[in-house]
């Protein structure tokens, strides 16, 4: 039985922790000194990154070993996301999570194979209970891969408190990184914003922070922003673009931690610990949403709205909206901080210009904007959006049209949860048809569609314009180790490239001499393989199907001998 988890303050500076960890009985899960690619919360598309990238030399098929005593409680197959995973429940009431396997071992790999035959489905997720498949601490569980969404060999390990599912940052619970390189700060921005701590548009100005030989700049340490950044209704508030690194690595990692303060007081903190997977969206409320996707720029917000309900803000005075009047001039300091108390400071003064505050009286008329606590549902003989509450993060131009095309907000907006899409087809439906949004990029995004009558209905994490497109055309399905012609060969594994150009891959399967053998899928390279066992060989009828979503089939067939 582990003992309690135990977290020791060892120094207070700053607002500033520097945390040690005691009584974690741990291993590691490789075999190889442990080094990370990626930290903890780092920022990603759509959400913090839930747990720690261990470095595996640059190859597949590294030993993964249980952390500890417990018992295998899940196991998933995907070729999207974590690709092959494995959770195993501890006794202390963490689970560790093991992502993007190549294989699974012993007594799991034959379960999960009899699963996926019987099901006739290379996707399989399955659940245990602790008499199934109990662990001990250094069992050799699966081999390290590059499965699901993974770009590179490595394993994406996670740490989770087993009853609520929240991701815990590993390197506070037990895992340890030499770490003796601080935060490096590379921006300021400052932005006007209204008492909820939304953003005022086209009020915000970014600084580009240099560092010296005694420490970081900023714009000769005074940054004036413009009289009307000051509002009767609101305040300015700051954010900080920081990347930081551990030693052994040129990876850069995200921040944990950051202390924003005037001369008497704190007024925002974050301190990265654990996120939870219903919020980790949030952090398009956290991040500067638009430096991140158009700049490239990772930005933590040192200020919040009310609808932020991230557990990660350790101080908050205000939601760190700081009021402030023409001519004032406030002294700033940042610190910036990793979980082994390495720091970054800067400081720096701001002067709001002296003229005219903002006076405008409503910043978002609501003919013209939609708001993250209301809920919509716009409707013409048409169309209709059903908006639920929280689904905004600021206040969104609304952008509706209802006749003709159909459209809601910007693509370019990112949103919490899905709106209902409806549309009326002007023709007879078929199977063919589908719902589509058209993304910030100008892509053509399928959404899963219902169609009821003459209406399409789909859920959308998009905003945009919706339209009903139809497909017709099935996937293609080309030899990619082999070639067309070939009747014989000495492969172990056959891969194929499968394109599906309209929607999505719905199915694929091998069949051999009508049988349904197990044919693996990687969504991210568009590849299909099978792995023949080295005893079958002999000519024999090879059947790949390939289905999309609007039922558009492809069949490829061939007789080949295996040697
Ligand atoms: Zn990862």
């Amino acid at each position: 039985m582990i003992k309690h988890i135990i977290l020791v303050v060892l120094l207070c500076f700053f607002g500033q922790t520097v945390y040690s960890q005691t009584k974690y009985t741990y291993r590691s899960p490789l075999n190889i000194p442990l080094a990370i690619s990626a930290n903890f919360g780092e920022l990603r598309p759509n959400h913090f990154h839930m747990g720690v990238d261990f470095k595996t030399n640059g190859v597949e098929g590294l030993s993964l070993f249980a952390v500890e005593d417990g018992f295998i409680s899940r196991v998933k197959v995907s070729p999207f996301g974590y690709g092959k995973v494995i959770y195993i429940d501890h006794p202390n009431g963490v689970t560790s999570v093991y992502a993007h396997c190549s294989a699974f071992k012993g007594k799991l790999d034959s379960i999960v194979k009899l699963t996926q035959e019987k099901e006739q489905n290379f996707e399989v997720e399955i659940y245990f209970t602790e008499k199934d498949i109990p662990v001990k601490k250094g069992d050799l569980i699966a081999l390290s891969g590059n499965t699901g969404s993974s770009t590179a060999p490595h394993l994406h390990f996670e740490l989770r408190d087993t009853k609520t599912e929240d991701a815990l940052n590993p390197l506070l619970y037990g895992f340890e990184i030499a770490d003796y390189k601080a935060p490096e700060i590379r921006g300021i921005k400052v932005y006007s914003l209204t008492n909820e701590g939304y953003q005022i548009p086209g009020k915000a100005k970014y600084f580009k922070v240099t560092k010296g030989q005694f420490g970081y700049y900023v714009g000769g340490d005074l940054i004036s922003i413009p009289s009307d950044f000051s509002t009767l209704l609101g305040g300015i508030g700051f954010a900080v673009e920081v990347v930081d690194f551990v030693d052994g690595s040129t990876n850069t990692c995200g921040l944990f931690g950051s202390a924003l303060k005037t001369e008497k007081d704190t007024l925002f903190c974050q301190e990265i610990k654990r996120v939870s997977f219903d919020e980790t969206r949030y952090i398009n409320s956290h991040k500067d949403y638009v430096e991140y996707t158009v700049n490239k720029r990772k930005f933590h917000k040192s200020f919040k709205t009310d609808e932020n309900p991230l557990d990660m803000y350790s101080c908050s005075q205000n939601n760190g909206v700081i009021p402030v009047k023409p001519g004032d001039t406030l002294a700033i300091h940042y610190a910036a901080f990793d979980l082994k108390g390495n720091k970054s400071e800067l400081k720096f003064k701001t002067a709001v210009l002296a003229g005219s505050p903002n006076t405008t009286a409503t910043i978002f008329p609501s003919w013209k904007y939609l708001f993250p606590d209301s809920s919509y549902h716009f409707h013409s003989d048409q169309a209709e959006f059903y908006v639920k509450e929280m689904t905004f993060y600021e206040p969104t131009l609304k952008n509706l049209s209802l006749k003709g095309t159909f459209s809601l907000g910007d693509a370019k907006t990112p949103i919490q949860q899905a709106i209902t899409v409806k549309l009326k087809s002007s023709n007879k439906p078929t199977s063919k048809n589908y719902l589509a949004v058209t993304t910030a990029g100008g892509r053509i995004k399928p959404l899963a569609t219902s169609i009821e009558g003459e209406w399409f209905t789909a859920e959308s994490m998009y905003l945009g314009s919706f339209s009903i497109k139809t497909d017709t055309l099935a996937p293609s399905i080309t030899p990619l180790n082999f070639k067309e012609t070939d009747l014989v060969t000495t492969k172990k594994r056959l891969t194929w490239k499968v394109m599906e150009y309209q929607t999505l891959l719905s199915d694929y399967d091998l069949f051999i001499d009508g049988k349904w053998v197990l044919l693996e899928y990687e969504e991210k390279s568009n590849y299909v393989f099978y792995d023949r066992p080295s005893t079958f060989t002999g000519e024999h009828e090879l059947l790949l199907i390939a289905k999309d979503r609007c039922g558009n089939v492809k069949e490829w067939r061939k007789k080949i001998k295996f040697q």
